[in-house]
């Protein structure tokens, strides 16, 4: 296959995802929009473009991974945006997170170019991104993503193709009502746990092994004990997503009564202007009602 990849945004997991690409060998041309950014990339090896528009230009398979759906559409459909650049057979897989129906529109506008797409969100966090374990979950034809294979096993371990377009970002809800939903039950057994004055490691310890454990367990409750509300994944990206999953839910008529709350509760954290924080951050949303406080 052409080794010649493009990777436009170079956030918390674009930045990993990109040198994972580097390291198994792809020619990366790499575009962000703080071009700064691009810079430890291009030390190690990576090609710098000034547009969406030349990513597209000088490659066959284009990656986005920027943050919401107006975001997406702009670097691919907007001036100067892939869309401009992109050749027929090409293929551009968008890993953001966004709206399946938007992905849709999004991937006939392409076809129309003769080009194809694979929406392909990822779960696994900041250190799935780096350690290129990423689970990801991937829409469109069967044929193309068989093609891109080398491509995703550079950046993911379980890597599953879920349907037609529309239908990785449709599987990503899903793995976002499952995440919230956790993380929810992880904040309030700390809590619990601080009130009973035991000892949190060990808590943790004794439960991480049984039917009770969890990636967030494993990987958010040591941050929480310690109080450390540094983002892998921001509470403004969460509630984007769960934005998404309450707006599906609601076309599709399913109530989600315990998702809406956790909702809720990351919305009082936003208006407390708690955006750019850390989703393990939820705690804060639950000490406040029991006025109790997890950790040192
Ligand atoms: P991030 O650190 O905020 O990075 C966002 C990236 O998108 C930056 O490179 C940003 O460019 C770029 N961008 C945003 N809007 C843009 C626009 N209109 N035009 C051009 N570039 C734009 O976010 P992240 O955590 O990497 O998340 C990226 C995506 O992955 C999101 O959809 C998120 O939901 C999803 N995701 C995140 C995680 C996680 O744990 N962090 C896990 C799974 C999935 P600048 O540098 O110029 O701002």
């Amino acid at each position: 296959m052409d080794r010649r990849v493009g990777f436009i945004g170079l956030g918390i997991m674009g930045k990993p995802m990109a040198l994972n690409l580097i390291k198994a060998g792809f020619e990366v041309t790499v575009y962000n929009r703080t071009a700064s950014k691009t810079e430890s990339l291009v030390s190690q090896g990576a090609k710098k473009a000034k547009s969406p528009r030349e990513v597209a230009e000088e490659t066959t398979v284009v990656i986005t991974m920027v943050s919401d759906t107006p975001d997406v559409e702009s670097v691919i459909l907007g001036k100067n945006g892939v869309i401009e650049g992109v050749k027929p057979d090409s293929v551009v897989i968008d890993m953001s997170t966004i709206s399946p129906e938007a992905t849709r529109r999004i991937a006939s506008r392409l076809k129309e170019k003769g080009a194809h797409m694979l929406d392909a969100p990822v779960s696994g966090g900041e250190q799935g991104a780096i350690e290129g374990t990423l689970s990801i979950m991937v829409g469109g034809d069967a044929e193309i993503f068989e093609r891109c294979q080398p491509i995703f096993q550079a950046m993911g371990k379980n890597i599953i193709h879920v349907g037609q377009n529309g239908m990785g970002q449709t599987v990503k809800l899903i793995n976002q009502i499952l995440a919230a939903g956790t993380l929810n039950a992880v904040a309030e057994a700390l809590l619990f746990a601080q009130k009973s004055g035991v000892n949190l490691e060990k808590a943790i310890e004794a439960v991480k092994g049984g039917a009770a454990s969890s990636w967030q367990l494993i990987n958010l409750a040591p941050r929480i004990i310690k109080r450390d509300f540094r983002p892998g994944f921001m509470i403004d990206l969460m509630q984007k997503d769960l934005n998404l999953v309450m707006r599906t839910a609601d076309e599709m008529k399913v109530p989600l009564p315990a998702t809406s709350l956790i909702h809720q509760m990351y919305y009082s954290l936003q208006c407390a202007g708690e955006c750019k924080i850390g989703t393990q951050d939820l705690v804060k949303a639950l000490e406040r009602l029991s006025g109790v406080q997890v950790g040192k």
